[in-house]
């Protein structure tokens, strides 16, 4: 049977990659949507590759292009967060890839949820803000929400087959990022380009950052909490600069299960593609021999972001999505030069620290609490950097 995929935030790393995977299987998947925000020549590329119903770009002047470009193709071009929920709840997809960065990917993730479709969820910012509506809503509705985060992948391989109540924790395993070994005082003169430098991993550049900063791993820990219904006290982080565990699970008995691989994005993501199958690939695998493999415990006084993100996970409500928001606009100020590497910690401290909290927030909450967070980290910013 042809599974039918569609794809939000195709133009990106995870994109990309998603549809690298289904070129290899043309027999078995057939692209029905494409989403970008603003990158037309890749899009109408896309597009010309892989023969899709809709195509969107966010950008509204982008799209146009993309319409111009395309004239004469049966590929329908629609533009805004309009096109984009189109595209989430595209009638026909059997599978949805969110691979949209940021909290954008809510709205779009809510909606094809909602249309019954099953995720394939890179996005992981979306459980973070939003992942007790996001999982509630998944089970009423009887979706299933497969893991393309390498870590969450390993956990949900590892998980296979193993019966209720057998498990003790989980293990977040992280590599560490460019700076694993610098002291604080060290960071403080950090360029975009050195951060943007990942030892293991080729992604785009806020998930860079964020690995950089050691929030991926504080979004990732919240992300798993919803994914596994786990509390925050069953999920461990565990630095290991090598990326070739992605990640383990302790059971009861003290025995660890891991799932391995090369730093690959497109096993995970074939993985969700195909569950409960396994598929045969051309991908490179891993070869173990002479490699030497290390663990260590991290460093929370250098990268509190990793705190932070427990914090906001142990107090719940509007925090997590708080603290969400507030890191993706320092981060993105941060590439702009705006603040310095070291301010990015600063800023999400300072939100969270002004944030009053709502408990059981529903949507309206939520999205109120991402737009306040979003102001409030722009007006630091502004006394940062000398322009508000
Ligand atoms: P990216 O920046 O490379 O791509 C993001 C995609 O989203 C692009 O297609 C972009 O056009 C689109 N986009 C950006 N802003 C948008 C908006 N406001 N509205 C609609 N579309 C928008 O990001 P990425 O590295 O591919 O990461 C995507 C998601 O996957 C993130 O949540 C990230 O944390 C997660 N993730 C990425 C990797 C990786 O290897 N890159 C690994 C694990 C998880
Ligand atoms: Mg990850």
């Amino acid at each position: 049977m042809v599974k039918q995929i569609s794809i939000l935030g195709s133009t990106g790393s995870v994109g990309r990659q998603t549809l690298d995977v289904i070129k290899d299987f043309p027999e078995k998947f057939r692209v029905l949507a494409l989403t970008g925000n603003k990158n037309v020549d890749l899009l109408a590329q896309q597009v010309k590759s892989f023969q899709p119903e809709l195509a969107v770009l966010t950008d509204p002047e982008a799209a146009r292009e993309l319409s111009r470009l395309l004239v004469g193709q049966k590929t329908r071009v629609l533009a805004g967060e309009e096109g984009l929920l189109a595209a989430a709840t595209y009638p026909g997809t059997d599978l949805l890839v969110t691979a949209v960065v940021g909290f954008a990917g809510l709205k779009p993730t809510l909606a094809a949820i909602d249309a019954g479709i099953d995720i394939a969820l890179a996005n992981k910012e979306t459980l973070v803000a939003a992942g007790r509506i996001v999982m509630e809503k998944a089970r009423a509705r009887k979706v299933n929400i497969i893991p393309v985060d390498s870590e969450h992948s390993a956990i949900f391989q590892c998980l296979q087959g193993s019966g209720p109540g057998q498990l003790q924790k989980i293990i977040l395993t992280a590599s560490g990022g460019p700076f694993r070994n610098c002291s604080r005082d060290e960071l403080a003169g950090v360029t975009p380009e050195q951060a943007l430098q990942h030892p293991n991993w080729s992604m785009g550049a806020k998930i860079t950052i964020d690995s950089a900063t050691m929030m991926n791993k504080g979004l990732e820990v919240l992300e798993a909490h919803w994914l596994f219904s786990l509390p925050l006290t069953a999920i461990e982080v565990l630095v290991h600069p090598q990326s070739i565990v992605h990640s383990l699970v302790e059971f009861k008995d003290g025995s660890l299960l891991a799932q391995l691989g090369p730093p690959d994005m497109r096993f995970p993501i074939l993985y969700a593609l195909t569950y409960p199958e396994r598929w045969s690939n051309n991908f490179s695998k891993l070869d173990l021999v002479g490699r030497q493999l290390g663990f260590a415990a991290p460093d929370l006084e250098v990268f509190p972001c990793l705190a932070y993100a427990y914090e906001a996970g142990e107090k719940g409500g509007t925090l997590p999505a708080v603290v969400n928001a507030a890191n993706e606009v320092a981060v993105a100020a941060f590439l702009k030069r705006r603040i310095g590497f070291l301010d990015i910690p600063g800023v999400i401290r300072q939100v969270m620290d002004g944030h009053r909290l709502q408990k059981d927030p529903d949507l309206d909450a939520i999205f109120s609490a991402d737009s306040w967070a979003r102001e409030e980290a722009q007006r630091i910013i502004g006394t940062i950097s000398g322009i508000s």
